[in-house]
């Protein structure tokens, strides 16, 4: 099975990597790619252009095989919904096979916000990276649609091709895109936040300078 991780990535940071491969373990995941938005939908427009926030996250993953860049929606154009996302890569793939989508317990706590959030259902498993002594979903229809397609564990998202939520607990890492840039811009420096070579396209290009 394959998990996609969508995001600015601006930039993409250790908190996004580490994360993914904890949950790459966890759910037997073959695969996680990482999908740098175009256009944003729920927040601001990231002020790196595209192809720059795609070579940083290409940098990142270089000789980490189970972890690649997808750059379908930078050719697509557009706003980046996550539901044409996952039509185009069900295109690829085949309806059959299992694919799980990966969400922060933040970025889920919106999810029924989303442009057609039960068709995205509909398409791809979803994985939450919880936090310790986070309810998912607690409450409201949020938390009806959990308590309805919640599995306990990765196994059980073999079985079926799409719709089922799985939480898994990750490492826990307090970085942020903001907050590196906020250090960049005030002079400070970003590293063992960011891979080395991420460090390296940021300094040469003078991203995020004040
Ligand atoms: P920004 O600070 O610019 O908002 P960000 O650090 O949150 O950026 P994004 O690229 O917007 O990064 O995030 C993409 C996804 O990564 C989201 O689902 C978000 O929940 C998740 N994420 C970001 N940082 C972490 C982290 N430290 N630990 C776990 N998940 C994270």
């Amino acid at each position: 099975m394959i998990g996609i991780f969508g995001g600015t990535f601006d930039p993409v940071h250790y908190g996004h990597l580490r994360t993914v491969l904890d949950v790459r373990e966890a759910a037997g995941l073959e695969q996680v790619r990482l999908v740098p938005l175009l256009g944003a939908v729920h927040r601001a427009q990231p002020a790196t252009p595209a192809n720059i926030r795609l070579a940083m996250a290409q940098a990142a993953v270089a000789g980490t095989a189970e972890l690649v860049v997808d750059d379908r929606e930078l050719s697509r154009g557009g706003q980046s919904f996550t539901y044409d996302t996952l039509v185009s890569l069900r295109r690829d793939q085949g309806g059959e096979k299992p694919l799980a989508l990966i969400l922060g317990a933040d970025a889920f706590g919106g999810f029924l916000s989303w442009h057609r959030p039960l068709d995205i259902l509909g398409l791809a498993h979803v994985i939450v990276m919880e936090r310790p002594g986070h309810v998912l979903g607690a409450g409201g229809e949020l938390g009806r649609l959990v308590a309805d397609r919640r599995v306990a564990d990765a196994a059980a998202l073999a079985g079926s091709a799409s719709g089922s939520v799985l939480p898994v607990e990750v490492t826990q890492l307090e970085i942020s895109s903001t907050d590196i840039r906020a250090r960049v811009a005030a002079g400070r420096s970003i590293r063992f936040l960011v891979p080395e070579p991420v460090e390296r396209i940021i300094r040469q290009l003078g991203l995020y300078r004040a």
